[in-house]
């Protein structure tokens, strides 16, 4: 019996679990397959392809550094470079971590390959799908916090000897989250110069001739293991002290803040979530570090990163066409190109993800799915833009964040009530509105913004589902106190901006 290994472009990881059992490295071979016809299943952002290829090619070199006997294919599809790599070594058995996502699965059965097919678990999470669906059948309800606390538990993280959370407290929320003040003195984010193989897949992604997004240069980020790991500690040394009390802040020209941009890294394998919270409880001890931080930061890896993908297996198979709004409205074309809109926060953000395919993450929910929410675009028009365009974006991360906690398309599976906002929170959180042609204060006269009139119209829209959520009710009491004849303006600006006249 000859066994052979398929890694896939997310799974870049030596210890990952098709590989950590095989004692004799050279007599195992492995393929890692580049396939044309999947990545143009999307107007993906050039600099996602660049890094995935490049990390791929890599982690290739590395493993043949290390004594693995690996083939490197360039092909159209993944089917027949698979048959022609069996054949070559006799395999019999082609050994596959458990893909990510639920599409990746179905094109690795839908596979006819000439030998037996074996998915091994999956270990780039903290739980597996089997664990996270018995702590969820168990309950009542599915919070995140409750899930958190079992994690911090399980996992014996932030624990005191009498498995009492550190410092008395699961979450220190209400001392992070300030509105940016002054001049801020932000930490530098550790970029990485384009080596010569990541130079060479840049030339390659500029010469395909499928539609792609996004700006291909100045391309950063990094590709290695090593450079991951560099990112950890410059994260922890640099940001990890402040990370709390900004963690919502948004600031023109500031993209990354205190954020770690971990994400693409963790989600590919180059890091692994136990090491990187490991790091930050570390730090914590050793450097007397503030914990409102680092619990705020351990608490988004170890809570919510785990319990979206946990989610992401638990729901339905047909989550991804959830649509509790019915919402139908078209993608406005200025998702695809920043400079066809005047509304100045959504510029900010969306001229930043077309340069480095990254955003933060209220930058992500308050600003991009907000407006999809409250102008009732598509949720799954904007799912797959969102999949498009960010650099740490896979099918088990979207649709549960998107449709579910940016969108509320499931109808308060994941959120407790819709993340709506008018100009309001924008203006509270950001400086965005300064420099914004739109009058931030006006929901229904000249100049109005259009986060005010469409976070009106929605509110008046749906009253009758919102009404059934109890978080919602003090809102609505604002609503009903609207003069008629200002909600009926808001309504009418609501429906010309759709129709082009914004
Ligand atoms: P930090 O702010 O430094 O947070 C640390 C880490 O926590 C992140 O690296 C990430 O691994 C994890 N994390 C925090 N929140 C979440 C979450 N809700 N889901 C999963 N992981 C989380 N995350 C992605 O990895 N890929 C996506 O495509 C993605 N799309 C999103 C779309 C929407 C509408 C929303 C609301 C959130 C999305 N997120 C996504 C979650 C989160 O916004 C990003 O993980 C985060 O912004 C990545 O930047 P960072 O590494 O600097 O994060
Ligand atoms: Fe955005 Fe409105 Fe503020 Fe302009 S005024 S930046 S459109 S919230």
């Amino acid at each position: 019996m000859t066994v052979g290994v398929w890694i896939l472009g997310d799974q870049l990881w030596e210890n990952q679990a098709a590989l950590n059992r095989i004692d004799d490295k050279s007599s195992l071979p492995i393929i890692l397959i580049e396939c044309w016809q999947h990545v143009q299943q999307r107007r993906y952002h050039q600099q996602k392809l660049v890094l995935i290829w490049s990390a791929m090619r890599h982690f290739a070199k590395e493993l043949r550094g290390g004594g693995w006997q690996v083939t490197y294919t360039k092909s159209e599809d993944f089917e027949a470079p698979l048959k022609a790599w069996i054949q070559v070594h006799n395999i019999t058995e082609v050994r596959v971590m458990a893909p990510n996502d639920r599409p990746f699965l179905q094109i690795v059965h839908n596979l006819r390959l000439p030998c037996k097919t074996t998915l091994i678990p999956n270990n780039q999470f903290l739980w597996t799908e089997t664990e996270f669906k018995d702590w969820a059948s168990s309950r009542k309800r599915l919070l995140m916090e409750d899930f958190y606390r079992a994690s911090r538990q399980r996992f014996q993280v932030l624990m005191d000897s009498s498995n009492k959370p550190i410092g008395g407290k699961w979450n220190f929320d209400k001392e992070n989250r300030q509105p940016p003040k002054g001049k801020l003195d932000t930490p530098k984010p550790l970029w990485f110069e384009p080596d010569t193989i990541t130079q060479e897949v840049i030339a390659q992604v500029k010469s395909l001739s499928f539609p792609t997004y996004g700006k291909i240069e100045p391309f950063r980020w990094a590709v290695t293991r090593e450079q991951a790991m560099q990112v950890l500690d410059n994260f922890i040394a640099q940001c990890l002290p402040a990370f709390g009390p900004y963690q919502d802040a948004m600031v023109t020209g500031e993209e990354t803040m205190w954020h770690s941009l971990l994400s693409p890294y963790l989600n590919i394998g180059l890091l692994h979530p136990l090491e990187v919270i490991q790091a930050a409880e570390t730090a914590y001890l050793e450097k007397n570090l503030n914990l409102n931080g680092v619990e705020g930061f351990i608490r988004q890896i170890l809570g919510w990163r785990e319990y979206i993908r946990g989610m992401y297996f638990y729901v339905d198979a047909d989550y991804f066409e959830k649509n509790w709004f019915n919402h139908t409205q078209p993608l406005p074309e200025f998702f695809w190109d920043a400079s066809k809109t005047d509304m100045n926060c959504l510029r900010q953000v969306l001229t930043q993800v077309e340069g480095s395919a990254y955003a933060h993450h209220i930058q992500r929910l308050m600003i991009l799915s907000n407006f999809g929410l409250i102008a009732g675009i598509s949720p799954q028009e904007l799912e797959k833009w969102f999949h498009s365009a960010f650099v740490d974006a896979y099918d088990w991360v979207m649709q549960t964040n998107v449709l579910g906690m940016g969108l509320f398309a499931d109808g308060g599976v994941l959120a407790s009530k819709p993340y709506a906002a008018s100009a309001n929170y924008i203006n509270k959180m950001s400086d965005y509105c300064g420099g914004c042609k739109f009058d931030r204060t006006v929901r229904s006269g000249e100049n109005a913004c259009p986060f005010n009139f469409f976070y009106w119209d929605f509110l008046a829209r749906h009253r009758d589902k919102l009404q059934s959520i109890g978080r919602m009710s003090f809102i609505l009491l604002n609503l009903d106190k609207m003069p008629p004849a200002e909600l009926a303006t808001i309504r009418q600006k609501a429906a010309e901006w759709h129709l082009g006249s914004q």
